[in-house]
């Protein structure tokens, strides 16, 4: 870029008329450097390996490289200015535009436009610096080098060619309500926005409907109650996104997710196969699969298929639904009024992400031996418990509560006042003082029952 218009600024067209004669070439330059001035990027567009150049702007080369570190050191919030090349890009541009017109403008702004079109086509934008507290339901502030959005197979594919996808640590992100940002995360973030409800199939009995995997898992919910299909509404208003869903088997109310599963996709992250596991490889257990353990972080989940009921079985055994259904006069109930009264229950008891940062139950339910269950209840014989195959499910609300522990707080970081097994972001809390307060709950619960709790949360 530089000894091009080099040449343009050292020898100036006195003609104007002349470009179409020996100055054109350099005309184009003029219009190239000047277009460079709005192709400042506030954010890296890393193009496709496939069709980048080496080292040119919008290639993952050593500019980009430069252009990182700048990012680094200023820290600005996902916005930042590669400061050479805009400085540069001013000084070389604004002299062209005196000596050659106003008409260069107009001209850069159509080159500009065709190009992006084409860059755009071939990449995929990955952010710098980005503040992940809009992205986590504990809004702790914290910042991810790099950050990217993910809305198709292909935008997957193309990010896989990049330098930053291949060398960086990795998070994927669904709607953050299940993940704790212990601190700045020095990867990359690929937040999933896969859209789409598709039916794929459907009979008098049910309906088979595939999910992008970056749909709101509550929106998925209204959908199939609005459409009378059965088998989600004990899950109502559990937050996050569907891809996310089959990670850990969400459940609620009596119901997990296996239960109206039929099969996901996703993308080998180390090979780009697209690949279908069933209900049997997902190895679903008690908030657990498959994809908490031994394939944890190796594949990106693109879409969920359901399937869902038109001959409805309810589920009305947990909690307190049967009393919130009685209460409000209906002894008759459909899935809409199901889901409704999860609803209900739910609002009041647990804590609004929006108002108060929590990701729901930090830990697990401690699933214990007969034989520790058998000598706990000598120590301590009012221990709640219920059966988990041939083990004992331990509550760990009530393991908490027994401790002493609900309500307290270290510094903004606390332990909720009417539930205790949800931890809770007051204000100002950093990841690493709501890990430093489940460490003490975790402390104090080994100490006096002998069980080790187990987080629920992601940790990051
Ligand atoms: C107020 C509140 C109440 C809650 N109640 C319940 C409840 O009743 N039952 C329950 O089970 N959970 C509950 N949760 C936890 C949480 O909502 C669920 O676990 C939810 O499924 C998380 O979804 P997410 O998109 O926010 O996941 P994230 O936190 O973004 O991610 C969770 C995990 O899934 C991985 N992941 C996300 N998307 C993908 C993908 N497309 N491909 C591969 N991996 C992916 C992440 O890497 C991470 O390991 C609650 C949370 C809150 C805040």
């Amino acid at each position: 870029m530089g000894n091009g218009t080099g040449a343009l600024l050292r020898n100036p067209d006195p003609a104007r008329g002349c470009k179409k004669s020996g100055y054109y070439p350099q005309s184009k330059r003029a219009v190239v450097d000047f277009t460079a001035l709005f192709f400042v990027p506030d954010a890296i567009t890393i193009s496709d390996a496939r069709s980048a150049g080496s080292g040119s702007q919008g290639s993952a080369g050593s500019g980009s490289q430069e252009c990182r570190r700048t990012a680094f050191q200023s820290k600005k919030n996902g916005r930042f200015i590669c400061a050479k090349r805009y400085h540069a890009s001013i000084c070389i541009t604004i002299p062209a535009v005196f000596s050659y017109g106003i008409h260069y403008l107009f001209a850069s702004f159509f080159f500009k436009y065709q190009v992006s079109r084409v860059s755009r086509k071939n990449s995929i934008m990955i952010r710098e610096w980005v503040s992940l507290k809009p992205h986590n339901s504990f809004r702790i502030d914290a910042n991810a080098a790099f950050f990217t959005e993910i809305s198709s197979t292909a935008d997957l594919l193309r990010l896989m060619d990049t330098a930053i996808f291949l060398e960086q640590p990795r998070y994927i992100l669904g709607g953050g309500s299940n993940t704790l940002f212990t601190q700045d995360f020095p990867g990359l973030i690929m937040k999933i926005r896969i859209p789409g409800i598709t039916v794929l199939s459907e009979n008098d009995r049910e309906v088979i409907l595939q999910t992008g995997a970056g749909v709101n898992w509550d929106d998925l919910v209204h959908h199939t109650i609005d459409r009378g299909w059965g088998g989600l509404e004990n899950l109502s208003m559990i937050p996050g996104e569907t891809g996310a869903a089959p990670i850990q088997n969400i459940g609620a109310y009596g119901v997990e997710l296996d239960s109206v599963f039929v099969s996901l996709d996703a993308l080998d992250l180390k090979t780009g196969e697209p690949t279908r596991f069933d209900r049997e490889m997902c190895r679903f257990g008690y908030r657990d699969s498959i994809f908490k353990r031994d394939l944890k972080g190796k594949f990106l989940i693109t879409a969920v298929t359901l399937r869902l009921s038109k001959q409805h079985r309810l589920h009305l055994e947990y909690g307190n639904l049967k009393e919130v259904l009685k209460a409000d006069g209906i002894t008759d109930p459909d899935i809409r009024h199901i889901g409704s009264a999860v609803r209900k229950i739910r609002s009041s008891k647990l804590p609004d992400p929006a108002v108060t940062g929590n990701a729901g139950s930090f830990f697990k339910n401690p699933v214990i031996t007969q034989d520790q269950f058998l000598k706990l209840s000598e120590t301590h014989p009012g221990i709640p418990s219920y059966p988990a195959g041939n083990q004992i499910k331990i509550p760990a609300a009530w393991l908490i509560d027994q401790c002493g522990l609900k309500g307290k707080r270290l510094g903004d970081a606390g332990v909720h006042e009417r539930h205790a097994l949800i931890l809770v972001n007051h204000g100002k809390a950093t990841g690493r003082d709501i890990l430093d307060l489940a460490d003490t709950i975790r402390a104090e619960v080994l100490d006096r029952f002998g069980i080790t709790l187990e987080p629920e949360v992601n940790l990051v």
